[in-house]
């Protein structure tokens, strides 16, 4: 694979009923390789009839799918988990050629989705219900229930992490899923959806609808889908989640975030130093979890001249390219937006310490590029801080304690996630106990929980407070329903042959 121009690009199709559809629409949203804006394909706002019609292969679907043993469906799991690795190349290809990450990024991309599929394949051992002997001769038990058709509307920014963060446990739970990938870069989405069909998933479990807001608001609007899965941006996820809730569906909407780095005089320097520049810059910040926001605690301002000089050492260039640790931020209009962001710190008074605003690698002059950047003496009133820039731009904060750092990070809008370095003991765990982001690193930038737990980022960084999160038990919820069943076997008839009204006491 490469960033060469594809000759004839292939329009991006649907996939419905198991079957790659070509889209009638007249409308195309034109897909580029951010490395050279290159056409890569086009992609279709999908028209109604063909979003109703993956709602009604969905629907026929679901009977059977919620009747099919749970071995069955962990059958196919097992060989979704199998087929994903021996595909895990040609999906990080993709992944780069659409999205910009660099291609052993993208397998990173790959794998955390894959955890989830492979953790789903305990499915066995993790739908059990409960049962209790409430009193004589009666019994309660719980089952956990499919919805039914549930819809996952994805970002652009992992194409293949979020698409497996839905399909796996909504599938093996006994759901039907729409899902609608970013119109930005659906490839991997639609090579998972191969697979998916390889593996034995029925027709109509997996339908993949393309399009924008116009196919988002038919998800909202279709009274047939019970639930909706979103990851992406304040706006569109506030928007799902109010008018999702309002039409009575069940929704989980993670958005944006600002992540802190608290750096404490203590913590091991040089691991301190990889670990910021690392979770700053990989994937070009464009990283709900990536570390943007540099708190330094007393004499750690000094740290700051060997910062700069790692992220200098980051090579900014296509993703496919030999040694690449950054690749283009998606879109012209990205770039724009990120460089806007830098300026207005400058104009706020920030010191640019890192300019990257410019840069472009010799081989690819007309790629979305930003090189690593750096603004020191941020103020928590400025525009670069307030707002999540989604770049490779590290804004730091100097404070001169412990609490100061807590109070400044709580006073943060965000709790997705935050990261504390130190040696100390006592100073992390007081950090863990007093921060109130969701996902607490300790001495660990980017602290994303494996998915035998949940993604548990909280405050404005996920809609409605909370509570129904991704993945590990939250996300078994989420997909599923609770049915209990109060069973009474007399082990001897009444004595008494008139009805009591009155509630047992
Ligand atoms: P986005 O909101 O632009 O797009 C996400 C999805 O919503 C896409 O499928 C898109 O088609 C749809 N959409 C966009 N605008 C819409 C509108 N006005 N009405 C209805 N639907 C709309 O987000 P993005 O730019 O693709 O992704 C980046 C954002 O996602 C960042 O803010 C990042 O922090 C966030 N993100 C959050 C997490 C998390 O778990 N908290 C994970 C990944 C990304």
């Amino acid at each position: 694979m490469s960033h060469e121009k594809i000759a004839s690009p292939v329009n991006t199709k649907n996939f419905i009923d198991n079957q790659l559809v070509e889209s009638n629409t007249d409308l195309w949203i034109d897909l580029h390789d951010p490395a050279t804006n290159n056409l890569v394909t086009r992609v279709p706002q999908s028209t109604d009839a063909e979003l109703k019609a993956a709602v009604d292969s969905a629907a026929k679907a679901w009977p059977a799918w919620k009747a099919a043993s749970l071995l069955t469906r962990q059958q196919i799991m097992f060989r979704l988990v199998g087929l994903i690795r021996q595909h895990w190349d040609r999906l990080a290809a993709s992944i780069t050629l659409e999205q910009g990450k660099t291609f052993s990024d993208a397998k990173g991309d790959v794998l955390r989705g894959l955890q989830v599929a492979e953790t789903a394949c305990g499915i066995t051992t993790q739908l059990t219900g409960e049962v209790l002997e409430v009193a004589k001769d009666m019994e309660t038990r719980s089952y956990r229930e499919p919805l039914g058709v549930v819809a996952a509307i994805c970002p652009f920014n992992f194409p293949a992490m979020i698409p497996l963060w839905c399909l796996p446990l909504a599938t093996v739970t006994g759901n039907c899923l729409i899902m609608k990938p970013s119109e930005r870069d659906p490839g991997a989405a639609m090579i998972i959806a191969e697979l998916a069909k390889e593996a034995g998933l029925p027709d109509g479990v997996l339908n993949i609808v393309h399009g924008a807001a116009k196919t988002v608001d038919f998800i909202i609007d279709e009274p047939r889908i019970k639930a909706i899965s979103f990851v992406g941006s304040d706006k569109a996820g506030k928007y799902i989640y109010a008018r999702g809730s309002e039409k009575g569906k069940r929704v989980q909407a993670n958005l944006g975030a600002k992540n802190h780095a608290c750096v404490m005089p203590d913590a091991n320097k040089n691991a301190t130093l990889n670990a910021i520049v690392g979770a700053a810059f990989g994937a070009a910040g464009q990283r709900c979890m990536a570390l943007s926001t540099l708190v330094l605690v007393g004499e750690t301002r000094n740290w700051l001249p060997e910062i700069v000089e790692r992220a200098k050492l980051l090579k900014v260039n296509g993703g496919f390219e030999e040694g690449a640790d950054l690749g283009p931020v998606i879109s012209p209009q990205s770039k724009v937006r990120i460089e806007g962001l830098i300026q207005s710190g400058v104009d706020d008074g920030a010191t640019l310490l890192l300019d990257g605003r410019g840069y472009k690698p010799p081989k690819y002059p007309n790629g979305n590029f930003v090189g690593p950047t750096i603004l020191s003496n941020v103020k928590p009133s400025m525009r670069c801080y307030k707002e999540e820039i989604f770049g490779p731009v590290l804004v730091c904060l100097e404070v001169e304690t412990l609490d100061e750092a807590i109070n400044l990070i709580n006073a943060n809008e965000y709790g997705n996630g935050v990261a504390i370095f130190t040696n100390s003991g006592a100073v992390a765990g007081k950090f863990q106990r007093d921060i109130e982001a969701g996902q607490v690193g300790i001495n660990v930038p980017i602290p994303v929980p494996l998915p035998m737990f949940s993604f548990t980022g909280n405050k404005n960084s996920i809609a409605g407070n909370g509570g129904n999160y991704f993945y590990g038990k939250a996300g078994l919820n989420f997909y599923t329903q609770l049915k209990t069943v109060t069973a009474l076997w007399r082990s001897e008839d009444a004595v008494n042959t008139k009805a009591t009204v009155h509630m047992p006491t």
